[in-house]
């Protein structure tokens, strides 16, 4: 099936993509992949969004975000991106057995949360180990656990991991947080959260759940266990750019490139949102980011239109 318009992801950026791409008359498809929403779906209180004065819950707002999308004409398919092919004319998307064609793409497929990489961390992952406080501290109520990290993340999720935890020990590899001011405030005003400084997680006790963790100074190498029955990884988040290695530019971090706003290195190919934004990754920078992106490309399919009746004349 062909598109003018194929947004890859259903994050902020993309829905915004479709709302604006949808009200230029492209009827755009979007392929939200086959969780979609995004991050915000695993959020609970949004309070920066402008526009909610008392806050909003990530997924309610996600889902206002794929009505207004739907409202304008979008067509949206709850479905994983399997492959692409950004070499021919037109692209081509192929989706779990099925292949689209489009004049045009926009990738806004963001990113996902790093994990520390300990076999004992993967084998837990579930059972007591996390990267998401704000979708499992509810089964932490009145436990002790362990949050890894040094960013505005980890400080949100220490907060939040508050309202359940008996105790929240925050670990992590420097002596200074690289948390926002208030976040930094707000978390170490808590009675309920405590610190181990310049130090790195070895090791997840347990079998079937967590027990402790190995707790490893990374000045001088000593290594002590911390009781806890449950770990918090908060240490950064990785672009979702797997699908296009090779196909388009993409720097060293993962991140996909741009130039002159949306564009990426292949013509009629545009990006935005957390997959190209690795500092400020807000929604609400998303979301510019994908009204960027449908102008970027409803100006080039205006182009391409353009050359495209210019070379039937001039065949004619
Ligand atoms: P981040 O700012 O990149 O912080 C990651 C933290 O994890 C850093 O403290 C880093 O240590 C540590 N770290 C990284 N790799 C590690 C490893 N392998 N082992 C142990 N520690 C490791 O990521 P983030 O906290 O997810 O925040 C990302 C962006 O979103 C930031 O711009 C942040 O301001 C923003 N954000 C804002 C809010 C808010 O305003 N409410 C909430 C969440 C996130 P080092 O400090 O030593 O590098």
């Amino acid at each position: 099936m062909h598109k003018r318009l194929v947004i890859i992801g259903s994050g902020p950026a993309g829905y915004t993509a479709a709302i604006y791409s949808a009200r230029a008359n492209l009827a755009p498809l979007v392929i939200a992949g086959s969780q979609s929403g995004g991050q915000l779906m695993i959020t609970t209180d949004v309070e920066n969004y402008p526009g909610f004065p008392e806050g909003i819950q990530g997924p309610e707002l996600m889902e206002k975000f794929r009505k207004q999308a739907e409202r304008f004409g979008t067509e949206i398919l709850d479905k994983d991106v399997t492959a692409v092919d950004f070499n021919v004319r037109p692209l081509v998307i192929k989706v779990e057995g099925e292949t689209y064609t489009a004049d045009s793409v926009i990738i806004s497929t963001g990113a996902q949360a790093k994990w520390i990489g300990l076999d004992s961390e993967l084998r837990l992952r579930g059972k007591g180990v996390s990267a998401c406080a704000t979708c499992d501290a509810f089964f932490f109520k009145g436990k002790d656990v362990a949050v890894v990290g040094g960013g505005d993340t980890a400080m949100e999720e220490s907060i939040f991991l508050t309202k359940f935890a008996n105790h929240v020990t925050v670990i992590h590899r420097r002596d200074a947080l690289r948390a926002s001011k208030i976040m930094q405030e707000k978390s170490k005003a808590s009675s309920k959260i405590s610190f181990i400084w310049n130090s790195s997680v070895s090791g997840v006790l347990g079998k079937e759940k967590v027990e402790g963790l190995v707790v490893q100074n990374v000045r001088t190498g000593e290594s002590k266990n911390l009781q806890v029955q449950g770990l918090f990884v908060a240490i950064g988040h990785e672009p979702n750019t797997t699908l296009f290695k090779g196909q388009i530019a993409i720097d060293d971090k993962g991140y996909i490139k741009v130039h002159d706003g949306t564009k990426t290195n292949v013509d009629g190919v545009f990006a935005a949102g957390d997959v190209v934004d690795y500092r400020y990754r807000q929604a609400v920078t998303a979301a510019g980011m994908g009204c960027q992106a449908s102008l970027d490309a409803e100006k080039y399919l205006e182009e391409h239109t353009l050359r495209e009746a210019r070379q039937v004349q001039v065949t004619g």
